[in-house]
């Protein structure tokens, strides 16, 4: 990479908006950003529908944030992409236009837009290297949230050249951690395992059903790791190349299921229910340059699945202590 694209950014002393600070990564973000000296902007969703252009822009006119994350999106896995394809397209579509437009209008300083892996095409090279965006057809069952990412990327990429706008975009590999959705249907493979499992060893089943064949890869990054990142990439890096942020390892299906199994403590057997879609047969990203810009990742994964359990163990009991009283 160009050593031009490097520029430094303090976020200490300003006026920081994590838009979408209730989702998994926005309250990451928020967490993260408690250590970088800097007032942390939210708008609550009762207060301010990101689908709407004129309360963006009421809000940040209010606000004036200087240093936006865009981490509000409408998201879940398989199959909820593939059934609710019209919201994941529109949704996400118009967040991002919104506010990447506000910010020009109310001169934000920097922005940071979060993509997503699966804006490259299903069959790209192994690992993904930034340049394969726009090389091939997308993987069918999440093109809708794609083609919306892919919009929101080229959005900063265009406004960069028209206005000099200081937007930049970043797309994390698969993510899970606190936060996270944990409904069966909607979920990531990863809350969804660990719900699963859970559920087994507390009935005493002997089968734990996991979709799909167990052989696709993916990449999953625990998701204060890629608040680490986005903050580091706010700071540290300015450029039109939207950057990958991954761990570069990859594990199958069926070990990531055996791994959830140990976390939770089930000892059954593992079922692979084929009739279930696989999506992408493979999902790592290539990191060389987040990682030539001096940012890597820290928690392994059983650890990190160990602490997404344990968030999940607490909100249960807290939903079941609500439900109680
Ligand atoms: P993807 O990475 O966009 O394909 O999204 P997911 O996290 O939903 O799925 C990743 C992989 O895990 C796919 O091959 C799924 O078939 C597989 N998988 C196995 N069991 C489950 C499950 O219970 N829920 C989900 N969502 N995926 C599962």
């Amino acid at each position: 990479m160009n050593d031009s694209h490097r520029a430094v950014y303090p976020l200490r002393g300003k006026r920081v908006w994590v838009a979408g600070h209730r989702g998994m990564v926005g309250g990451a973000l928020v967490r993260r950003l408690a250590s970088e000296g800097c007032e942390v902007q939210t708008a609550g969703r009762d207060g301010v529908d990101l689908r709407r252009q004129a309360e963006v822009d009421g809000w940040m006119a209010d606000n004036r944030p200087q240093a936006v994350f865009i981490a509000a999106a409408t998201v879940g896995g398989i199959y909820a992409n593939d059934s609710r394809p019209a919201e994941f397209l529109y949704d996400n579509l118009v967040i991002a236009a919104n506010i990447i437009e506000a910010s020009r209008r109310t001169g934000v300083e920097k922005l940071l837009f979060l993509g997503s892996s699966c804006i490259y095409p299903r069959l790209a090279p192994q690992p993904m290297p930034e340049e394969a965006l726009l090389t091939g057809p997308l993987e069918p069952t999440n093109e809708w949230y794609a083609v919306a990412k892919i919009a929101g990327l080229k959005l900063c990429q265009a406004y960069r050249k028209q206005y000099g706008a200081d937007f930049i975009s970043a797309q994390p590999t698969n993510l899970y951690g606190p936060g996270d959705t944990f409904d069966l249907e909607g979920s990531h493979v990863v809350p969804a395992l660990l719900m699963k499992a859970h559920a087994a060893k507390v009935s005493g089943e002997h089968t734990l059903t996991v979709w799909g064949t167990g052989t696709p890869r993916r990449e999953f990054l625990y998701v204060d790791d890629l608040a680490d990142a986005l903050v580091f990439l706010m700071g540290n890096y300015s450029g039109p190349i939207p950057l990958n942020i991954g761990t570069g390892d990859e594990v199958t299906i069926r070990e990531l299921a055996q791994t959830v199994a140990e976390v939770v403590g089930f000892s059954g057997t593992l079922r692979f229910d084929t009739d279930k879609p696989d999506g992408t047969p493979r999902k790592l990203v290539d990191c060389r340059r987040l990682h030539a810009l001096g940012w890597h990742h820290r928690t392994p994964l059983k650890e990190g699945l160990a602490r997404a359990y344990a968030w999940y163990l607490d909100q249960a009991a807290a939903t079941a202590g609500a439900g109680a009283g």
